[in-house]
């Protein structure tokens, strides 16, 4: 799935939203996060985010490897 990075955090815009067609996208506080069971992986929100937060998990910046299980602990 497409997984959100703390790049999000301060920034919120909230584009991604605007674009996920099954609205697997839900706010986490700090930020947006992806609900990784329901992401169609049609990366729709990587190309809207203006922060570049947002990230297929095979894709995730060293940096941001954590990511994708941050995503995921918000669901469960
Ligand atoms: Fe939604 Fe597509 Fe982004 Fe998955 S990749 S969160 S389905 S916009």
């Amino acid at each position: 799935s497409y997984v959100i990075t703390s790049l999000c955090a301060g920034v919120r815009d909230g584009a991604c939203l605007q674009v996920c067609p099954c609205d697997c996208i839900h706010d986490a506080g700090e930020q947006f996060v992806i609900d990784p069971d329901e992401c169609i992986d049609c990366g729709a929100c990587a190309a809207a985010c203006p922060a570049g937060a947002i990230f297929h998990e095979l894709d995730l910046p060293e940096a941001h490897r954590d990511a994708a299980g941050l995503n995921r602990a918000f669901f469960r």
